[in-house]
């Protein structure tokens, strides 16, 4: 902090640029190498599935996990898949074991290759990598058709012709048994014949399904002969329009992990009452093996949704700007919010798996990106809220070099210029201060941060008497020293207004006005959009950040975290910041 120059104005402008050019590559280099670190500093935390595969390690019934991660490519993944990706990737990591990437595509009127595409990359900014190539059920559709025709060559399934409604009267209630279908007792030979015929399209959509002879009277729902084919006459993103019919889900994925050797798989806890479903499949049928499922609980976050469908609603009805609206709790979102992979990880770790309810509090998840930022970003100045100084006792223009972070002298330093003018936040000035008031007031003095002391001469107004420009003078023996006979205590930041770059800064606040938009299903959860859960302002920012590339981390000092925007940001000339989270919790204080 030694260094001290004052020139003539046009003299530091050189010097500033030439300087400033050097230590920001030396800061791109060092955040990119240290977000490039898997590494989490973090142990796993013990939980059920970990004593689960524990044990089958030490009895030897297996000797390595494979686990897969089976999203449907209908939408972009969010802050739950997030949870889910970190289980089953992290375990396959932990064990030295393997993890798929399998795509769960069988229902093909919603599924694209965008959605594909986006999940794929948000596996790997995530920091992790699928085992091998990827997985699509498509890829076993033919092997599906066969294990079908197996199981009607065994009399355990049936084309059935009812109606959608009859198939709903026939199913029964929770407290009322089924009834079995007039068509449940058609030989295998009728019903080898028909299923082949759905297959080569001589049957309208819906006229027919193949469903899995289990048992009409069962206390499981799920167990009272399901559909496991349906006739849909649709394109499919892989297979085109091979097929006109197509697996049901909970049939797919049994088989889709037996053929893939997984040890453990592992999904969320709605899924608990289909799992007997899940070994009525491999049980009869001639599989490679027999994986075990097991069910953890989902992750729900307060003041948001966790559901594809409903973040999709959001985005066609226009109520954000798209899946990476900032402001969306989809990973993409996230990531152009500035929150990082480690980070998230870190959140992963610390909300747990269990079968316990998993409704966290926003505070878990800015905890954790606020931890990760704090260790990786260097602290610049910005003014969100400019009020205008003008210093009536300085002319020219002078610098002092500064740290870009306190804790981490190998961040490199920049300068920081002072000027005849500068810009404050409007709310470090009070003309008639609070009790206890460390900033600027009238007569008062701070320290301008790096820099000199400043004591406020006079508030100029306008004609509505709303305060427009202070004059300000400084201490000329202050730089990098005490005032003499007085302490100075407030410290206020500010940015020198000739070298300042104008900036578009978004404030993000909680998507939601209520933790829970979706608990009640006669409301619709847009009821409860924040109306000012995104606001734009003009800002200014220290000329250090001129030539940062999108998606790079800073502290604006006492504003909080801020990322260049992934999208907008050096658009033309254009710089965009997003906040990402502020400095303190301001979550908890506010809903106290
Ligand atoms: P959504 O209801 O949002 O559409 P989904 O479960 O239908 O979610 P999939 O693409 O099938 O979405 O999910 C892939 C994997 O992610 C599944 O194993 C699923 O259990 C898991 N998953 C989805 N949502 C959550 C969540 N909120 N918490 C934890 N895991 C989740
Ligand atoms: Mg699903």
């Amino acid at each position: 902090m030694g260094l001290v120059c004052v020139f003539s104005g046009k003299i530091c402008r050189e010097i500033y640029a030439r300087y400033f050019f050097q230590t920001h590559q030396d800061i791109r280099k060092f955040s990119m190498s240290s977000l490039q670190s898997p590494a989490d500093s973090t142990a796993p935390v013990s939980n059920f599935i970990r004593s689960i595969i524990d044990a089958d390690l030490a009895s030897g019934r297996h000797d390595s996990i494979v686990t897969r991660f089976p999203p449907e490519p209908n939408g972009y993944l969010h802050v739950g898949h997030a949870k889910s990706i970190c289980l089953n990737f992290g375990l396959a990591q932990d064990y030295h074991g393997k993890c798929n990437l399998r795509f769960d595509d069988t229902n093909p009127e919603k599924e694209s290759e965008e959605y594909a595409q986006s999940i794929q990359d948000d596996v790997r900014w995530l920091g992790f990598q699928w085992e091998g190539q990827i997985h699509w059920a498509s890829d076993y559709f033919d092997a599906l058709y066969a294990f079908a025709e197996e199981l009607i060559g065994k009399g355990l399934a049936y084309v059935d012709d009812l109606t959608p409604e009859q198939m709903r009267e026939y199913r029964g209630t929770l407290t009322q048994p089924g009834r079995n279908s007039p068509n449940r007792e058609r030989s295998v030979v009728e019903n080898l014949d028909l299923f082949r015929r759905m297959k080569a399209g001589e049957f309208a959509d819906g006229a027919r399904v193949l469903r899995a002879k289990i048992d009409m009277a069962s206390p499981n729902i799920n167990l009272r002969d399901p559909a496991i084919y349906r006739i849909r006459r649709a394109h499919h993103i892989r297979t085109g329009d091979k097929w006109c019919i197509y697996p049901m889900y909970d049939y797919t994925h049994c088989i889709s992990d037996a053929l893939e050797g997984i040890t453990h798989s592992i999904c969320t806890l709605e899924f608990e009452d289909h799992r007997p479903l899940y070994d009525w499949v491999l049980d009869n049928l001639n599989v490679p093996c027999h994986p075990r499922q097991y069910e953890f609980s989902r992750l729900e976050l307060q003041y948001t949704l966790t559901s594809k469908r409903k973040l999709l609603q959001l985005v066609n009805e226009k109520k954000v700007t798209g899946w990476d609206d900032p402001r969306m709790p989809t990973i993409q979102g996230m990531r152009r919010r500035g929150y990082t992979p480690e980070g998230i990880r870190e959140f992963a770790r610390r909300i747990g798996v269990s079968k316990g309810e998993n409704n966290v509090d926003m505070v878990v998840m800015e905890g954790a990106i606020r931890e990760h930022l704090e260790a990786i970003a260097p602290r610049v100045a910005a003014v969100i809220n400019p009020l205008k100084v003008t210093l009536t006792n300085f002319d020219g223009a002078g610098a002092r070099e500064a740290d870009f972070h306190p804790q981490h002298p190998e961040f490199g330093k920049r300068i920081v210029p002072i000027s005849r003018e500068l810009y404050i936040e409007a709310d470090d000035f009070a003309e008639v201060p609070p009790a206890g008031w460390r900033r600027l007031t009238l007569g008062g003095e701070i320290r301008l941060r790096h820099s000199y002391v400043m004591r406020c001469d006079e508030a100029v107004k306008d004609a509505a008497g709303n305060v427009i420009e202070l004059k300000c003078s400084l201490d000329h023996a202050t730089l990098g020293k005490n005032p003499e006979g007085r302490k100075v205590r407030g410290v206020i930041h500010f940015l020198a207004a000739e070298f300042a770059l104008p900036a578009e800064i978004r404030l993000y606040d909680r998507l939601f006005t209520v933790a829970s938009p979706d608990a009640d299903k006669e409301v619709d959860f847009c009821t409860y959009l924040n109306p000012e859960s995104l606001q734009v302002v003009q800002g200014w920012v220290e000329a250090a950040v001129k030539d940062a590339p999108p998606e790079t981390h800073y502290q604006f000092e006492r504003l909080g975290y801020f990322v260049t925007d992934r999208r907008d940001h050096q658009l033309g000339d254009r710089l965009v910041f997003n906040r990402t989270v502020t400095l303190k919790d301001s979550w908890t204080k506010e809903q106290a």
